[in-house]
């Protein structure tokens, strides 16, 4: 497929351990394409934290292989940038120097990036906290400051997994919906790991479903809703919304 970023072909894993083997993913085969918004949901410890890891090349899979294609026309792997439930930010050092310590580590902290890292606190509401610490800021501010973090490094691929599941209810929504509309603007091929189906379903172009472990793809569901404007509320209230949400209930049940 010639827009694909990423494609997945029949890729299997284990753990091994003194104790035996684990199978963790077994036969995955999907693609991904270019500034999309992909879901991964599937039963609790089927494999998808593995996947991503996999995406990311931290982990190599034992079977199968991935074909790819860099937005930049390079032939390089995409570069990949990872958020995950806790934000990770350090409370001794301000926002922007929490946001900037990816560039300082990786030796990019020029003025160009670092005015890049300023602008996209200003784009997204966080220019007037950026001398602030982290304990200073709501949950939600310090998501979308992690998120600035990993966008700073102008990753081709962001990784979600599960960033939203350490907010409370309503935090989620309104993070969830925010750092969605983010991605969208940036243009950004996104892979979502979430539990949570109503936020797969208002989030993504499509949602891959897998089954129990070891992992292999139950589903694919692109999604299609008709909505007034990108808020969550409108997405959870798209006349289709219900029919996704059945469907996935009933393949997920299977697997329980
Ligand atoms: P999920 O993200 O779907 O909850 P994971 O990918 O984290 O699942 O884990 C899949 C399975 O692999 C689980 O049964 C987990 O216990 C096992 N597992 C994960 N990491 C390791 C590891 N480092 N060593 C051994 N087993 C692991």
């Amino acid at each position: 497929m010639n827009d694909s970023i990423l494609q997945l072909h029949n890729i299997s894993y284990s753990y091994h351990s003194l104790t035996g083997e684990i199978p963790a993913l077994s036969d995955i085969s999907f693609h991904v394409k270019q500034g999309e918004f992909l879901a991964i949901v599937g039963p609790s410890g089927c494999g998808k934290s593995t996947l991503l890891s996999i995406i990311a090349r931290l982990l190599t899979p034992e079977g199968g292989t991935i074909a790819f294609q860099s937005p930049d026309g390079s032939l390089e792997y995409p570069k990949t940038g990872y958020m995950l439930q806790h934000d990770h930010l350090l409370e001794w050092r301000t926002i922007l120097r929490n946001v900037t310590l990816g560039l300082e580590i990786a030796h990019r902290d020029t003025q160009e990036n670092i005015a890049y890292a300023e602008k996209l606190l200003n784009d997204y509401d966080l220019y007037k906290f950026k001398d602030k610490h982290p304990g200073e800021l709501s949950g939600g501010m310090r998501q979308r400051a992690a998120l600035i973090r990993t966008l700073v490094m102008n990753p081709e691929i962001l990784l979600l997994d599960e960033p939203f599941s350490a907010l409370d209810y309503q935090t989620r929504l309104s993070v969830s919906g925010d750092i969605g509309n983010i991605i969208r603007t940036t243009g950004k091929t996104a892979i979502l790991i979430t539990h949570d189906l109503s936020e797969a379903i208002s989030l993504a172009d499509r949602i891959i479903i897998l089954t129990g472990r070891p992992a292999s793809v139950r589903r694919e569901l692109p999604i299609h809703l008709t909505k007034t404007d990108n808020s969550p509320l409108a997405a959870r209230s798209a006349p289709e919304f219900h029919h996704y949400f059945n469907l996935l209930w009933k393949e997920l049940s299977h697997e329980n």
